[in-house]
């Protein structure tokens, strides 16, 4: 099918955007998933970049590990169709060298490849002489030296666009988060890099869509520069991730009731 080509914004102009809406799929399972979310995310007109995890860290093997390269051409079908720019989770040089190749906009470093040096140095080498943003969201364990290393590393690199993305910090049994924001080490990441984005991962944090809204609306009156929020068109049926999906229409609204600043 033939599908309209939107004009797609300059990349820098949107990582520039307060806030800075980031929305899509835990994971890139379909073309036909990927497309459709894009579009009805897009018609929201609330959403500046599309995410989908192509690659997918699980912690426990025999999960869905992620579509691989063949999802790629969908985020970019994606782009030209709605004009949303892409990002994606990259642990691996050849994962970033396949992002590349694929016009992904903004890279972003997971929460399980943060707490690693090596992994998190491959990444680096791999950028060195590449032009592109990159997102780097906390270690799962609260050590903000391991989060600001990986800052370290990535600059070193010669990458000058970073952000951070804070979606909380695991710990044994059930809490009513999934990951505990611990908003106090957000805050005092935000101090020690003054003027670097800090996007908010409300999904990641709540692991369940009826605190999602809340946790959203914390981070706004903390001052965050954004949201990266998941969804789906049919959350329910997720691959990964489905109690913490919501639906491009019911982000939107999130999006809308959302108290912008006090
Ligand atoms: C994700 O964004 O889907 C993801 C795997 O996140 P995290 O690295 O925060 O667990
Ligand atoms: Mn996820």
């Amino acid at each position: 099918m033939e599908q309209a080509t939107q004009q797609t914004k300059n990349v820098m102009d949107v990582w520039q955007k307060r806030p800075l809406i980031i929305s899509g799929p835990c994971s890139a399972e379909t073309e036909e998933q990927v497309l459709q979310t894009a579009i009805r995310l897009a018609a929201t007109g609330k959403v500046d970049m599309l995410r989908a995890g192509i690659w997918k860290p699980r912690t426990r093997p025999g999960q869905f590990e992620g579509i691989g390269v063949k999802g790629l051409p969908w985020l970019l079908q994606a782009k030209k169709v709605t004009g949303l720019l892409t990002t994606v989770e990259v642990a691996t040089a050849k994962q970033v060298e396949d992002a590349l190749n694929f016009d992904v906009d903004v890279l972003w470093i997971g929460a399980r490849t943060t707490v690693n040096p090596f992994s998190v140095q491959e990444v680096a080498d791999a950028l060195r002489g590449v032009n592109i943003p990159v997102l780097i969201k906390n270690p799962i364990n609260p050590d903000l030296e391991l989060w600001t290393g990986a800052v370290e590393r990535i600059a070193k690199a010669g990458i000058q666009h970073i952000g951070l993305i804070h979606r909380g910090f695991s710990s044994y049994g059930n809490t009513e988060y999934r990951n505990a924001p611990m908003w106090h080490l957000a805050i005092e990441m935000k101090r020690r890099n003054p003027g670097m984005l800090m996007i908010n991962d409300p999904s990641h944090i709540s692991g369940r869509r009826d605190i999602l809204q809340d946790v959203a609306q914390t981070a706004i009156d903390l001052d965050y520069d954004g949201l990266i929020i998941e969804s789906h068109i049919d959350p329910d049926h997720a691959w990964s991730d489905a109690k913490q999906q919501i639906t491009p229409e019911r982000l939107g609204e999130m999006i809308g009731s959302i108290n912008w600043r006090k």
